[in-house]
């Protein structure tokens, strides 16, 4: 094939523009305000250099018999004694995996393998796909799920969840605080009750680590899942915490690693990353939950205070520190997010997983939201390093912004019709 002067030049040049391009990327890196920290988080640079000499050094195996690899096995045991820390456990009770949704994944399906008598399942309506969809699964196998509803502020009725429990029940899976939201459950009141009806219960504290102090050994729960890179590691590494004399029975079943818990060569470089992350955490939890709740207050007093119809949904009182989902009458959640972007602004209008589809959020429909903050809501949610001056920017665009949008809303002039027609259309949908 001959090419001509144009592809030739084109190709001479790749070179420069994707230089060009990496600049450019770099620097909207570093003016970006990065208000979607439950999406996922900016690794520490602590964390970086905790992890890579394991990605260029130590690369031997952690359960070979020689001195390189018994290095890289004591890397891996001080992780889980960092990680185990964090969460008030015991080494013996971490299992290193690769994700939040893989520790979901793994604690439901054990708990039911250990108990296979029982063909109950307990959730609620606002958990992660990855309890959600994994509950869904499980109904087509037999099994009978109860997803317990929440009230306006996202809240679980306790007595719903106790007249929910039978002798059949398994397991109770509930997350400890919502990642849309940041809604709170009463964790250890919901363990109580599953223990009185000899469930085992699991909690997806992927949203709740580091942001909540955690202590396993005075607990109820059984199970917990937690994900590197929502606290400052990177993606691909996660653990579960299984209370020691749970019946475990693995996900991956091969090599005897993480005591026959999870088979598959450790990946070492992310479990040094997630035990310097949870080292980390531990830290800065108290200073960083005081700076976060002040930092969010002043940015939702003032959104209150300068735009109107406008509201925090979720539980006032029982929320993570970090987040806040704020729904704006009238407009689109996705138009706000494009302003926002053209400001170098990052929010999200509901979970990562679920963003691109034009579906309202599983989470505010289930709290029974109109449908007119349901569409306009979106949640900003910060983190340590989140400044000062970072709110001041988000203030000062957001009026702007919502005057812009509720300007061009088609839903202005006719809101109560247009308002009936589409929670007509909800209802004829659900
Ligand atoms: N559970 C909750 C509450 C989450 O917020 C997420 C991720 O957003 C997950 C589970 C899945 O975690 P991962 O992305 O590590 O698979």
């Amino acid at each position: 094939m001959e090419w001509n002067v144009n592809q030739h030049s084109l190709i001479k040049n790749i070179p420069l523009i994707l230089s060009s391009y990496h600049v450019k990327l770099e620097a909207m890196q570093k003016d970006c305000i990065y208000l979607d920290n439950n999406a996922t988080t900016k690794v520490d640079p602590e964390v970086i250099e905790a992890m890579l000499p394991y990605l260029r050094d130590y690369y031997g195996n952690p359960s070979s018999m020689h001195t390189f690899g018994g290095q890289v096995g004591k890397a891996v045991r001080q992780a889980r004694e960092q990680v185990a820390a964090l969460l008030g456990a015991d080494e013996s009770e971490i299992v290193f995996n690769s994700c939040g949704t893989e520790g979901d994944n793994a604690a439901i399906r054990a708990a039911l393998l250990a108990q296979p008598e029982k063909r109950h399942i307990i959730t609620t309506q606002v958990e992660h796909p990855a309890v959600l969809n994994v509950c869904k699964q499980l109904e087509t196998q037999g099994y009978s799920v109860t997803y317990l509803s929440v009230n306006r502020q996202g809240q679980l009725d306790l007595d719903e969840l106790e007249a929910s429990l039978t002798g059949n029940t398994a397991l109770v899976t509930i997350m400890y605080a919502n990642n849309e939201t940041g809604t709170i459950f009463p964790i250890e009141q919901i363990g109580l009750r599953a223990k009185e009806r000899g469930a085992l219960f699991h909690v997806d504290a992927v949203q709740a680590v580091g942001k909540i102090p955690l202590n396993m050994k005075t607990s109820t729960i059984d199970m917990l899942t937690m994900s590197g890179h929502k606290i400052h590691a990177p993606k691909g590494i996660g653990a579960l915490y299984v209370r020691r004399g749970v019946r475990f029975r693995p996900l991956l079943i091969g090599g005897g690693q993480e005591r026959g818990r999870r088979a598959g060569t450790e990946n070492v470089p992310g479990i040094v990353a997630l035990g310097k992350a949870a080292e980390l955490e531990l830290f800065h939890i108290e200073e960083a939950t005081t700076r976060e709740k002040r930092l969010r207050h002043r940015l939702e007093q003032t959104l209150i205070a300068t735009i109107a119809e406008c509201e925090v949904n979720g539980d006032p009182t029982q929320r993570l520190p970090n987040t806040t989902n704020i729904g704006f009458k009238y407009i689109e959640g996705e138009a706000i997010l494009l302003h926002l972007n053209k400001h170098n602004i990052c929010a999200s209008s509901g979970s990562a997983c679920s963003s691109g589809s034009l579906e309202p959020s599983h989470v505010l429909r289930a709290m029974g939201l109109p449908y007119t903050i349901l569409h306009g809501s979106i949640r900003f949610s910060l983190c340590r390093y989140t400044t000062e001056a970072e709110i001041d920017a988000v203030l000062s665009v957001m009026p702007s912004v919502v005057e812009r949008l509720r300007a061009l809303s088609p839903f202005k002039s006719d809101q109560a019709n247009w308002l009936q027609q589409q929670e007509q259309a909800l209802l004829i949908k659900s």
